[in-house]
């Protein structure tokens, strides 16, 4: 009698799960068919201009975190802004996602800014300051505790852990934006044209407003002497 309960109440809670599964990927659809016709609402030609072509001016490099789209935080349209997310908006040198996409940006769109967009209380970066070990992602942290590793002795005079956190986001943005100049597409780049500029950015989910690092780069001559590399046609 009890098993038949049990049956019975397992039965219905499935029902119930699949229910609000299926729901919750409705609600994407029907969202998107809203947005398709607000935006025709206002102009019944908006999708044949999108779909003419792309001719963004920015190159995204940020967080894959739900927080932090690039057009919402900036205030843009579908088609101004050249996007790639990882975790920690990380610049891997090795990364051929991540290289393709600058190639693409920088050497056929001709986009006049990358910025490297991190956000305070990044999951990633506070994953990466524990030692908690979290699966494969541990591998991917890695690059964010070398970060860390150049800059052990002032993160480790901060105690607070939320604010060694914070300084740790802004350090890694720097970081991907140094690591962004020695590519050997931004450099050369640099070489054919004086209008790209690599930035770095931080994110408060708190304001929603954007913190400029400062960190603006517009050429290799601040590069250490092993990273600046020569021309093409030296090789
Ligand atoms: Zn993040």
């Amino acid at each position: 009698m009890d098993s038949i309960i049990n049956n019975d109440k397992q039965a219905k809670m499935a029902h119930h799960i699949q229910k609000n599964q299926r729901r919750s990927y409705e609600e994407l659809l029907q969202g998107n068919r809203d947005w398709v016709q607000s935006e025709l609402d206002q102009d019944p030609n908006y999708f044949t201009k999108l779909a003419a072509g792309q001719n963004p001016d920015v190159l995204w490099i940020g967080c894959s975190d739900s927080r932090v789209p690039a057009n919402q935080i900036t205030n843009t349209r579908p088609g101004q802004v050249f996007v790639h997310r990882n975790i920690a908006n990380v610049c891997v040198h090795s990364d051929m996602n991540m290289l393709s996409v600058l190639d693409y940006a920088v050497n056929v769109l001709k986009v006049k800014h990358v910025i490297v967009a991190g956000h305070y209380g990044c999951g990633g970066i506070t994953a990466a300051l524990s030692n908690r070990q979290f699966g494969l992602i541990d591998n991917w942290l890695r690059h964010i505790k070398d970060v860390y590793r150049l800059h052990s002795v002032e993160l480790d005079s901060i105690e607070d852990q939320t604010q060694k956190v914070n300084r740790l986001v802004e350090l890694n943005v720097m970081e991907q934006v140094y690591n962004l100049c020695k590519t050997t597409i931004v450099q050369n780049a640099w070489r054919k044209r004086e209008d790209l500029e690599i930035h770095g950015w931080v994110i408060n989910l708190n304001t929603g407003l954007v913190k400029d690092l400062d960190v603006t780069a517009n050429s290799g001559e601040e590069l250490g002497e092993v990273f600046n590399l020569d021309s093409e046609e030296n090789i």
